[in-house]
């Protein structure tokens, strides 16, 4: 679905990621993981068209991302530090976001975790009066309010408390069994635990290995996913 293709980008003299190749196919669940500056962030803002490659480029459903900017339609994105106008309530960001969908002709709207996560209660609250956690919220119900075929989640559990987290995740499993692609960074290993079924493990821009979880335990002779991950960070 998401096919990363010798993908090299550098800022400056720094090689953010040096010649990285990947296939991420439906029904998958992809933990990115690696120390901080391994090159994770940069490689998913090339599979959002965010960050263009020096070299390399990326495929979505076979098409370059760069020649078909539609692709986008298909992707939900949770940034790690969601960003929006600030005087806009929850209701405008949101009602804003269904026009959208609808003026590009797509009409499936998917709104199980604003009802989850009691937003329509929140509808007349100011972006800049929000909580971490409560912005969090509303960046989670936006990645998934187009009912996108990939979802890309970059730390999406941070700031959120337990029950919103534990929302979250069941929330990903259930789009994960229906065939969609789910990408996801995480520093909360243990979290990863029911979710994941492949891992990217990146170092230094370089990805050094992506692997299934069955053979990564067999790999590491760790059962318990956090821990074979552990044993390789
Ligand atoms: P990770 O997500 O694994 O923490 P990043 O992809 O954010 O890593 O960063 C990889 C490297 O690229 C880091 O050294 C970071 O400082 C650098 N980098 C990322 N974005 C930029 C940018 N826009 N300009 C300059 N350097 C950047």
């Amino acid at each position: 679905m998401i096919i990363a293709n010798n993908v090299t980008k550098k800022f400056g003299k720094l090689t953010a990621l040096n010649n990285v190749s990947a296939t991420c196919g439906k029904g998958q669940c992809i933990a990115l993981i690696g120390p901080n500056g391994s090159g994770k962030t940069t490689l998913v803002k090339c599979m959002l068209g965010m960050v263009i490659p020096d070299n390399g480029f990326i495929t979505f459903n076979e098409k370059n991302i760069l020649h078909d900017w539609l692709y986008r339609e298909h992707i939900g994105y949770m940034p790690q530090i969601g960003r929006y106008p600030e005087n806009m309530t929850i209701g405008q960001l949101l009602n804003m976001m269904k026009d959208i969908r609808f003026k590009s002709g797509g009409q499936s709207l998917d709104e199980d975790l604003v009802k989850a996560f009691k937003l329509p209660d929140l509808m007349q609250k100011r972006m800049r009066t929000l909580s971490g956690g409560t912005t969090q919220k509303v960046s989670a119900s936006l990645a998934f309010l187009f009912n996108p075929d990939v979802l890309i989640l970059d730390e999406p559990t941070a700031g959120l408390d337990p029950v919103a987290s534990e929302i979250l995740k069941e929330k990903i499993i259930a789009e994960k069994q229906k065939g969609k692609l789910v990408l996801i960074t995480s520093h909360i290993l243990s979290e990863l635990d029911d979710l994941v079924t492949h891992v990217i493990y990146m170092q230094d821009g370089n990805l050094l290995f992506h692997k299934s979880i069955d053979r990564l335990r067999e790999d590491t002779g760790e059962q318990k996913l956090s821990k074979a991950i552990a044993s390789v960070m």
